[in-house]
């Protein structure tokens, strides 16, 4: 079992074709306000077992990927998949990484989550007001007490069965506007500060006005090396929620059934022109079929792709820088 700190899993993250994400469901019992991927307690989950496992078995046959990022929806909500995605790649040997809200632990931890954790080698568990609210009716996290380990909340049972279970923790929570981050659930805890993400359900809670800024001023897009495989076949380029969700250009998503058409897709997004540029120098190397100024990283690429996908010479010059470098893109 390989545990990955956060800036270990970071790193990966931004190695090409290192790791994929695992979308395993859409459904979630706890329903917080500010969800990013609208889950539901009754959304959608695995319906069709056999491809399912056909992408699990491929993610474990993927050759130089190391780790997995098990998310959703509350990947334990999906306890049949969940329990098959981390026995098979654990078994391929592939670290396996868990994003949960720790609803399991509201009252005493099921045999099976025990079972799930101990080949699991880093826990995400998410304990922001948002989660409390919903798993504990507003009571924040309990923090660590005079003997060492909180007691008395759902993060903080979920917290010990997590360090019990040999996982390393990461405690992630949402930047507020106060800054100062809440007490860890764990003394064993590694801390993560995560910004609120205005898409789903988070889009009405954090209505997003940026400041509109030149190409040249956003970074190369992070997301990239983190393509995202969900239940149902559906692979989108990178591990945006918004795209996930059927938002953007078509091109950013792709449809596949098997292993051979997994590593096509992912093959595919690997040669596409524009994402190419947006990994090596940002939107400032598409700045010969996009101008003005934008409020996030993605505007520039979505419409570059669109750009692309409707005119030949828009994408032949892509093509060429692309395969040259911008000069940003060299070292
Ligand atoms: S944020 Fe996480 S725990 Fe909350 S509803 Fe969405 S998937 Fe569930
Ligand atoms: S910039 Fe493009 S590739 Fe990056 S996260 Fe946004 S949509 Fe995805």
């Amino acid at each position: 079992m390989r545990r990955l700190t956060h800036a270990e899993a970071t790193r990966l993250r931004r190695t090409p074709g290192a790791t994929v994400a695992l979308f395993l469901t859409d459904r979630c019992p706890v329903g917080c306000a500010h969800c990013s991927v609208d889950s539901l307690p009754g959304g959608p989950t695995i319906r069709d077992w056999d491809l399912f496992t056909r992408l699990v078995d491929a993610l474990a046959e993927l050759p130089g990927l190391q780790a997995v990022a098990i998310t959703g929806g509350e990947p334990f909500a999906e306890r049949r998949g969940l329990t098959y995605a981390v026995r098979r790649l654990h078994a391929a040997g592939t670290a396996v990484l868990v994003f949960t809200s720790g609803f399991w632990a509201r009252s005493a931890v099921p045999a099976w989550v025990r079972g799930v954790l101990e080949l699991t080698g880093t826990v995400y568990l998410s304990t922001d007001a948002f989660h409390a609210a919903a798993l504990d009716g507003g009571r924040a996290a309990a923090g660590v007490g005079p003997g060492g380990e909180a007691e008395g909340d759902t993060a903080a049972r979920a917290a010990r069965a997590v360090v019990a279970a040999g996982c390393h923790l990461v405690v992630q929570t949402l930047a507020g506007p106060e800054g100062a981050p809440p007490p860890l659930p764990h003394p064993a805890a590694e801390h993560s500060l995560v910004p609120p993400l205005p898409a789903g359900r988070g889009a009405r809670l954090f209505p997003r006005r940026p400041p509109r800024r030149p190409l040249g001023a956003f970074a190369p897009c992070a997301l990239l090396h983190a393509p995202t495989v969900r239940y149902d076949g559906l692979v989108t380029a990178c591990c945006n929620e918004t795209v996930l969700t059927g938002g953007g250009p078509a091109a950013l998503r792709r449809r596949v059934s098997d292993a051979a058409g997994l590593r096509e897709a992912l093959r595919a997004f690997r040669a596409d022109p524009v994402l190419r540029l947006m990994g090596a120098a940002g939107p400032v190397g598409l700045s010969t079929v996009v101008e003005g100024r934008y409020g996030s990283v993605c505007e520039p690429c979505w419409l570059a792709q669109r750009r692309a996908a409707r005119d030949p010479e828009a994408l032949a010059s892509l093509r060429r820088l692309a395969t040259l470098g911008t000069p940003a893109a060299r070292p």
